[in-house]
């Protein structure tokens, strides 16, 4: 038996100080949540499914309800699940109408695909008993008034430097008491994002990688400058050469930085994290993110350095 460990985010970017309690506070009770199952002997799946799913519902993350809108006015939802004793795998993108997709996600990754898009994966989703949400209820009128602004900024030619400094997406990694691990992640993706535009979160090694054997990654930021370096599986293959947690993540963002000029966020657990108290990582080179992580029975939160 080892000691569980649960390591939550939701998001890396210049988080204003008038959010940073609402980030901080999400990410903590996600963490708690996903730590009470852990402790009572749950599955690592169980606990990065309940984590993920307290973000998705709350609407200060952009993940379920309250994500941002896409050029069209749209919400459309990425998510990923992913364990590492099989390393079975299961994504689903441009997602409209299902209100918590990291768990049609998990039924995905429960099935023999590996990934589903759009109407097909909701499909997947009715077929499997999940309910169909309706695209409107996914909307706030937040992001509606945000949409506005962005609209009229890419009118006046002005859209790239407000994109680039939002980033609200949410993933969490847990390891439980028999040794497993396992990731989800969960975005409606960039604000003003065009309607198809998917990005590095249901993208394997990208957005997320689980190997027990070694440890997990799950990334947030910039999600095409991520998928370039593929930068989760980057992450866990430099922890599989025995590299710290703290030296990873700080390896693969700087190297997001010099070589395709991205921003984002990372966050590293590794296999020894049980016993070992340099065991997670996080790095960002955004100015804040927001994050979470059990350290034994207590949570600890935190947004800034
Ligand atoms: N990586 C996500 C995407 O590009 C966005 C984010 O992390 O906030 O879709």
């Amino acid at each position: 038996m080892t000691a569980p460990r649960i390591l939550v985010h939701g998001g890396a970017w210049a988080i204003p100080d008038a959010l940073v309690a609402a980030h901080r506070e999400g990410c903590r009770r996600a963490a708690e949540l996903a730590l009470e199952i852990l402790l009572d002997g749950g599955t690592a799946e169980d606990a990065v499914e309940a984590a993920v799913v307290a973000m998705e519902d709350d609407e200060t993350f952009d993940a379920g309800r309250g994500s941002f809108l896409n050029r069209d006015g749209d919400v459309e939802l990425d998510a990923a699940f992913m364990e590492g004793r099989d390393l079975h795998v299961g994504a689903v993108a441009a997602v409209r109408d299902i209100a918590n997709p990291i768990r049609l996600a998990r039924m995905v990754m429960e099935s023999e695909h590996v990934l589903l898009v759009g109407e097909g994966a909701t499909r997947f989703g009715l077929d499997h008993g999940m309910e169909r949400c309706s695209p409107e209820w996914l909307i706030i009128p937040r992001e509606v008034a945000f949409w506005r602004h962005q609209h009229d900024q890419a009118q006046a030619g002005a859209l790239d430097a407000l994109r680039a400094w939002r980033s609200d997406t949410v993933g969490a990694i847990a390891m439980d008491n028999h040794g497993h691990f396992a990731a989800a992640v969960s975005t409606g993706g960039r604000p003003y994002k065009l309607p198809g535009r998917v990005g590095d979160v249901p993208c394997t090694g990208a957005g997320f990688y689980v190997d027990d054997e070694v440890g997990a990654a799950v990334s947030t930021g910039d999600g095409e400058a991520i998928a370039r370096i593929v930068m989760a599986k980057r992450a866990v293959d430099a922890l599989a050469q025995g590299e710290a947690p703290q030296e990873v993540t700080r390896g693969v963002i700087d190297y997001l930085y010099k070589r395709v000029g991205g921003h984002a966020g990372i966050i590293v657990m590794s296999r020894d994290a049980g016993h070992k108290a340099d065991g997670v990582g996080c790095a960002f080179n955004t100015t804040r993110m927001a994050r979470a992580w059990n350290e034994g029975r207590r949570i600890v939160a935190a947004v800034d350095r």
